[in-house]
Parts: structure tokens; C-alpha cells; sequence
């Protein structure tokens, strides 16, 4: 069975009082979660906040970016040494804000998953299509690309050591959720597509749903099969709504 993993994607949001509540208000509701494996994404300059909040609690974090390179001449850019300094188990690739805000495209994110991967973080490679791509009937064909970029770069195996977020681009911080039987059919046809690289892998691998889910409409879609979790954004800055998903993952 594959552990649920719901993982808070903060975004540019908050401070440093603002984070402090949010994790004491998720840690104190956390012996209620039974079952899935809890993560937040934390901006860069909180990370160390965030270790020294939750280390020694059931929760990870990690980081919503990296770098390709390792050190040196990069204005601006994190490493994944940097954040394996601050104990990031997770680390988001190809969220749909960077492929579109900031031109990430299937070939840089590919490289992101495999320096991630090598240097020991888990990969959350981010696929969904847009509502352009979805009217035209081509979101099986987009998501399948995406996942396929990071096959070719880093081999099927591999791929399978991180996790997957389908997030369809329209349903992202727009308050629109694709209903559980949309989200169950494209996860059902990434799990089929990597199927048919390995059945091992397919079965293995964890795909979330990301795209405005919260705490009203969790249950029903992480209660489909091929659903093993979620990325929350929006939600994941309330205590009680992110706790309350975590607790419809068991
Ligand atoms: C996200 O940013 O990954 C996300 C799913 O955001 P929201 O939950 O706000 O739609």
C-alpha cells in the first residue's frame, strides 16, 4: 500500500510569526494523523525556522526550488547542499508558477529531478495541463510528456524515487477543483504510462493531487485509488484546514 503524503506548498507567504503559528497549530494536531507522511514547503529564508521548529516531530519539509548547479556564480539561486543543510527531506520541481512565471520548461525541470534525486532530496515533479490544453483534449498527452522528460533524463527507476503531483495548471489557487473522477482518470493514465516503463514503479509511486483542494473537498478526491496524497497551497496555511486534509488521508 502506498503511504498518503500531503505536502504544504507556502509559496511567498508568510513571516516569521506567522510560520511559528501556523507549525505550532499543525504540530499540536498532528497525533490525530494517523497515517499520512506530512511535509511543508517552506520560502528559502524560513528554512531553518522550520528545522528548528519541527525537528524531532513527525513532520519533514523541504524546499519549493532548487538550482542545477552546485555553488558558485548564481545570484539569487539555492543548492541542494544548502538546503540539505537545513535536513529538507522534499524539494518541489516544475511547479506550474515556475514553468510558466519563470520559463522552466520539461528539460530544466528533467535536470532539477535528477540533481535533486542525486544529491539524496526527494523530487515533487509537478505536471498538470492548462485549461487550454484540457479544452483542446490533450491533458493525458501533456502530463504524459512531462513525465516522460524526466524518464528520458533520469531513467525509469529513478523516477520512481520521487513523488508526483498532478496539478491541472486552471485548478491552481482558483478556488476550481477537478472533481475526483477528472483527478482519478489523469492519475489513472500517468500510473498506466509508467506502467508501461515498469510495473513496479507504477505501483509504487505516490501521485498526489494538487489544484484548490481543502478541507471540504479532500476526502472525496483522496479517497480514489490512484490519489495517494495531496499538494496543498492555499489551504496549507491554516492550521486547522491543512490538519483537517492530512486527517481525510488517514
Ligand atoms: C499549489 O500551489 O501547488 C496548489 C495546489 O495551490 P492551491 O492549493 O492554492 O490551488
Amino acid at each position: 500500500m502506498r503511504q498518503p503524503i500531503i505536502a504544504g506548498n507556502w509559496k511567498m507567504n508568510g513571516s516569521r510569526d506567522s510560520i511559528r503559528e501556523l507549525l505550532d497549530g499543525i504540530k499540536a494536531g498532528m497525533a490525530e494523523v494517523n497515517l499520512a507522511e506530512v511535509a511543508v514547503c517552506a520560502p528559502y529564508v524560513y528554512l531553518a525556522d522550520v528545522e528548528q521548529q519541527l525537528t524531532g516531530t513527525k513532520l519533514a519539509w523541504g524546499g519549493q526550488n532548487l538550482s542545477t548547479e552546485a555553488s558558485g556564480a548564481y545570484t539569487g539561486e539555492i543548492s541542494t547542499a544548502m538546503l540539505l543543510d537545513f535536513h529538507c527531506k522534499y524539494v518541489i520541481v516544475g511547479h506550474s508558477e515556475r514553468r510558466s512565471y519563470y520559463g522552466e520548461d520539461d528539460a530544466l525541470v528533467a535536470k532539477k529531478f535528477a540533481v535533486a534525486r542525486d544529491a539524496g532530496l526527494i523530487p515533487i515533479l509537478c505536471i498538470g495541463e492548462t485549461l487550454e490544453e484540457r479544452e483542446k483534449g490533450i491533458t493525458e498527452q501533456v502530463v504524459a510528456r512531462q513525465t516522460k522528460a524526466v524518464i528520458d533524463a533520469v531513467g525509469i527507476q529513478a523516477l520512481g524515487d520521487g513523488v508526483i503531483a498532478y496539478e491541472p495548471v486552471w485548478a491552481i489557487g482558483t478556488g476550481k477543483t477537478a472533481t475526483p473522477q477528472q483527478a482519478q482518470d489523469v492519475h489513472a493514465s500517468i500510473r498506466n504510462m509508467i506502467a508501461e516503463h515498469d510495473a513496479g514503479v507504477a505501483a509504487k509511486v505516490r501521485i498526489q493531487y494538487g489544484g484548490s483542494m481543502n478541507a471540504a473537498n479532500a476526502a472525496e478526491l483522496l479517497a480514489m485509488d490512484d490519489i495517494d496524497g495531496g499538494l496543498i497551497g492555499g489551504a496549507s496555511l491554516k492550521a486547522s484546514d491543512f490538519l483537517t486534509i492530512c486527517k481525510a488521508a488517514g
